[in-house]
C-alpha cells in the first residue's frame, strides 16, 4: 500500500470511528450572536470562547437599530441567542419591546457590579453592562478654562451663550445622559437645564462624537460633550490631523467633587426566543472572565465592567482614575422615555 493510499484508508477509518461515536441527527453545538459591536479584537474574543467550549458562533453584525428591527421581524421563529448592543436606552427599548429574556447566573451576579444589571423582575436580570464609557466634556483651551466646564450643570450656564457642540439629543448617548441627570434633578430642574443647553448651542446639533471634538478643535464651539473612547481613540492616532485635534482640546470628566461622571455601557442579553439558551449564558458568563474583559474594553478603549479588571492602555492612562456617577443603570435607560419629551417641549432636535 502506497504511503498516500494508506493515509487515505487512515482518514476512511476515523470517518467511520467517528460516525460510531457522534449518534446520527447530533448536532454541532452553536450560538447565534446578534452583534452591534465590531471592533479588530472580536475574532479572538469568539475564537477563544469556541476553544473553551467547543460552541461555535454564528455572527449576524448590524448596527443598533438594524438588530432591533431584524428581531421584531423575526419574532419567535428568531435564530438569535444573544443580542449585544451599546448604549442604556438602547437595551432598555429591546427590554420594552420584549426581545430579552431574564438570566439567572451566580457568577455574573458576582462579577458585574448591580448598578450595571438591566431590570430585574426576580427571575434574574434582563440585560447586563459589559464594558463602560465616560460621556466626557471636551473644550477648547486657548479660550475656555476646565473650571467653567467642570459640572454638567455648568454647561447650561449664560456665560456659554453658543459655545456648545453637541450630537442629536434624541440620539441614544444624549438620552441616556439626560436620564441619569433626571435621575439627580428631578424633572423641574432637568428640563431647565436642557433648555439652557439649547441657549448656548453653537449650531443646530448634527454629526458623530467625534465630530463634535473636531469641531472644538476648529474653532467652531468652545465645548464639546462626547463618549470618552472617541477622544481616547483621537489620543491613540497617529495621523497629523488628529494630533492638531488633540493638541487644541482640553478634557474634563464632569462632576468630580459631586455626583460622578455618567457612565454608560454596551451589554448583552439572551433573546427572548433564544433556542440554545445554556450556551448563551454560558458566553454571558464567558464575557465577564478576566481576558474577556481585557479584550471587551481595550478592543474600544472602554473599561472593564467587572472591578480590579486592569488593561494596559495609553489612553485610559492619559485620562487618569475618576470617580463615576452610581445610579443604577436600568432607572437611566427607563428615564429616557420621560427624556424625549422634555427634548421635544424645549426644542432639542
Ligand atoms: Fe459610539
Amino acid at each position: 500500500m502506497s504511503p498516500t493510499r494508506r493515509t487515505t484508508v487512515c482518514a476512511l477509518l476515523a470517518a467511520a470511528v467517528l460516525a460510531l461515536v457522534t449518534p446520527a441527527g447530533a448536532q454541532e453545538q452553536v450560538l447565534n450572536l446578534y452583534s452591534a459591536r465590531h471592533y479588530p479584537t472580536d475574532e479572538a474574543l469568539y475564537a477563544n470562547f469556541t476553544k473553551a467550549t467547543g460552541i461555535r458562533i454564528n455572527r449576524v453584525e448590524a448596527d443598533d437599530a438594524g438588530i432591533m428591527a431584524r428581531l421584531k421581524a423575526e419574532g419567535a421563529a428568531s435564530p438569535a441567542d444573544v443580542i449585544f448592543l451599546v448604549d442604556a436606552a438602547r437595551l432598555w427599548r429591546g427590554e420594552q419591546e420584549g426581545l430579552f429574556q431574564p438570566v439567572k447566573s451566580a457568577l455574573l451576579d458576582q462579577r458585574i457590579p448591580a448598578q450595571l444589571h438591566g431590570t430585574d423582575a426576580g427571575q434574574g436580570a434582563l440585560w447586563y453592562g459589559i464594558t463602560t464609557r465616560a460621556r466626557i466634556v471636551v473644550y477648547d483651551k486657548a479660550r475656555i478654562k476646565a473650571l467653567d466646564v467642570d459640572t454638567y450643570d455648568k454647561l447650561a450656564a449664560p456665560g456659554l451663550k453658543g459655545e456648545l457642540c453637541i450630537r442629536s439629543g434624541s440620539h441614544p448617548y444624549n438620552l441616556s445622559l439626560f436620564g441619569s441627570v433626571l435621575e439627580h434633578l428631578g424633572p423641574q430642574r432637568t428640563e431647565a437645564w436642557l433648555a439652557g443647553l439649547v441657549a448656548n448651542l453653537a449650531r443646530s446639533p448634527k454629526g458623530g462624537d467625534t465630530d463634535q471634538i473636531r469641531s472644538v478643535a476648529a474653532g467652531e464651539c468652545g465645548v464639546a460633550v462626547t463618549n470618552s473612547y472617541y477622544l481616547a481613540r483621537l489620543l491613540r492616532s497617529k495621523t497629523p490631523a488628529d494630533r492638531e485635534v488633540v493638541e487644541k482640546v482640553g478634557f474634563v470628566f464632569p462632576d468630580q467633587s459631586g455626583r460622578g461622571t455618567h457612565v454608560n455601557i454596551s451589554g448583552v442579553a439572551v433573546a427572548r426566543h433564544a433556542k440554545h439558551r445554556d450556551a448563551a449564558v454560558k458566553f454571558l458568563e464567558y464575557l465577564v472572565g478576566d481576558d474577556a474583559q481585557r479584550m471587551l474594553a481595550d478592543g474600544n478603549n472602554e473599561y472593564p465592567a467587572v472591578p480590579g479588571v486592569r488593561i494596559d492602555n495609553p489612553a485610559l492612562a492619559a485620562f487618569g482614575p475618576f470617580k463615576a456617577e452610581t445610579v443604577p443603570i436600568a432607572k437611566v435607560g427607563a428615564n429616557t422615555a420621560q427624556v424625549q419629551q422634555m427634548l421635544d417641549r424645549v426644542g432639542f432636535k
